[in-house]
């Protein structure tokens, strides 16, 4: 598979198989397009040893939907050969068990894994297909038609040229990112303070969280997660049920705007007493409140509690809430204040996408348009650069990068942020993807038609460089 200096081919690169890359794997497999996505070869490269699941089920969480949710993304009459063997799978029946609660994210991922693996053993023997594990992606670099994708492998390089690159390596939570959010609200930290990202806590077991952060606590600390997602409830909840028995008494949690909370209905929040906006905080389509942006199940138990009574349970650690923008009167003041005093943030103030080096053939470096939560990209993840000149070819959807909503799906008006979830992933986030490289290859196709067509493997095997008959191998 690995060869030194040798450039392999193919149609499409997947880069990335967590749950957006296996999303659009399984959609290609049960819409019917792989045929079309595998035409001239198509390689999945991940950096796992086993590629399936990424980091979904390393968070120490319950999962913000209920598991029939993610059995949905499964149900498809032509999948069911493929996972006819989960049958006998105990984390199929877990989840089957939690089809109508939120199960554990570790259920989840164990599920996913056994599924992801099941796909990947299908599609490999029955489509030209390439599965790269232990594998990551290094540097791409973007022609006007094609992208040569840099990978290693057991400390080797290696070059694969592609005309379509699905790029979702997952999230980072750059510190900066943080520190020029609060900047634009006026806002600051002592260079002092500690920042950590809601990836790592949240992935942290309780006795790692206590040693971690017990230094901290033993000193007198204090602690303050700025964000108002489910990722901040969940830090929330984590911290303090990690942290309470070893002297930890209070929280404060710094979020800009109004705590927003998940209703089916106008009526059965108001039936709560949640105050909310009638128009822009309902979903024209579903008249769900808080549809895209509101907290559900777990961490709506979390908000709703210090909500009504400031602490996380009937006894439990108390949750100073400071919002920073229209808020109460003196609690921009007050957060300053917590923020100056702080040894330890932790910043759930969303994602940024994983992005290898990029350039173009020339060696100018590519960076990628972002707006609030994720990358300017169209309606198939297609990115902009900087100069406004979008990256044909190239589709980014996961952690980091997101769709944004579409108006036919509906979402409340007052949401503005971007769209990641297992189930988008495996349906329309991934549809419009599949689309694009399917139109991109036929045209492709039709442009050589004549010319004719070798599997990846037998390509492969006649171990040579190998390329695309109109098209010039790029100088390494
Ligand atoms: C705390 C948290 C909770 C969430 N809860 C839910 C939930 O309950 N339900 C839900 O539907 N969604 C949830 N999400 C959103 C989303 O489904 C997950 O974040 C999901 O893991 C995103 O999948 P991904 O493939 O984009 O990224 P990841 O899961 O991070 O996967 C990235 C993949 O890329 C690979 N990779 C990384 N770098 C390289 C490289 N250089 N070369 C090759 N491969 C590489 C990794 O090995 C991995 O397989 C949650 C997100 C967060 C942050």
């Amino acid at each position: 598979m690995y060869g030194d200096q040798l450039e392999v081919v193919c149609g499409c690169l997947v880069g990335g198989a967590g749950p957006a890359g296996m999303g659009l794997i399984f959609n290609a497999l049960k819409s019917g397009a792989l045929p079309d996505l595998t035409r001239d070869g198509l390689i999945i490269v991940d950096a796992s040893p086993h590629p399936g699941t990424g980091r979904l089920g390393e968070y120490q969480i319950t999962a913000n939907s209920v598991g029939d949710v993610f059995l949905d993304c499964l149900r498809d009459p032509a999948l069911r050969e493929v996972f006819e063997p989960l049958e006998h799978s105990a984390a199929y029946w877990r989840i089957r068990d939690q089809a109508f609660v939120a199960p554990r994210l570790s259920d989840v991922g164990e599920l996913l894994a056994e599924a992801s693996k099941l796909v990947l053993d299908f599609i490999v023997q029955r489509y030209d297909v390439q599965v790269w594990s232990s594998t990551t992606i290094t540097e791409v670099v973007s022609d006007d038609d094609a992208f040569q994708v840099w990978v290693e492998h057991e400390g080797r390089a290696q070059a694969i040229l592609c005309r379509t690159l699905v790029l979702n390596l997952g999230g980072r939570q750059d510190p900066q990112h943080l520190l020029n959010a609060l900047a634009d609200q006026g806002l600051s930290l002592p260079p002092s303070t500690s920042i950590q990202s809601a990836d790592t806590v949240l992935r942290m077991s309780a006795s790692e969280l206590r040693e971690h952060f017990a230094p901290t606590l033993a000193a007198g600390g204090r602690f303050t997660v700025v964000g108002g997602s489910h990722s901040a409830f969940s830090v929330l909840e984590n911290l303090a049920s990690a942290l309470q028995s070893v002297g930890l008494e209070e929280l404060t949690l710094v979020h800009r705007s109004q705590i927003r909370l998940f209703y089916e209905s106008a009526d059965q929040a108001l039936a709560n007493g949640y105050e909310f906006d009638p128009v822009n905080d309902i979903c024209p389509v579903s008249g769900r409140v808080n549809r895209s942006g509101g907290l559900r199940y777990r961490a709506l138990d979390v908000g709703r509690d210090i909500l009504e009574r400031g602490r996380i349970g009937a006894d439990g650690v108390r949750v100073h809430l400071l919002q920073t923008r229209n808020g109460p009167a003196r609690q921009y003041e007050r957060a300053s204040q917590a923020l100056a005093e702080s040894n330890v943030v932790v910043q759930c103030t969303g994602y940024q996408p994983r992005i290898p080096e990029l350039k173009y053939a020339d060696g100018t470096p590519i960076t990628l348009r972002e707006v609030k939560g994720g990358l300017d990209s169209d309606p198939s993840g297609c990115p902009l650069d900087l100069a406004g000149r979008r990256l044909h070819g190239l589709y980014l959807f996961g952690l980091g990068s997101g769709l944004g909503i579409d108006p036919r799906l509906g979402s409340e008006p007052s949401f503005d942020g971007r769209i990641y979830g297992v189930w988008q992933f495996h349906n329309d986030a991934s549809r419009a993807v599949i689309d694009a490289i399917s139109a991109r290859l036929g045209a492709a196709a039709l442009a050589e038609r004549g010319v004719p067509s070798r599997s990846l493997s037998e390509r492969l095997d006649s171990g040579l460089p190998l390329f695309w008959p109109d098209l010039t191998p790029f100088k390494i």
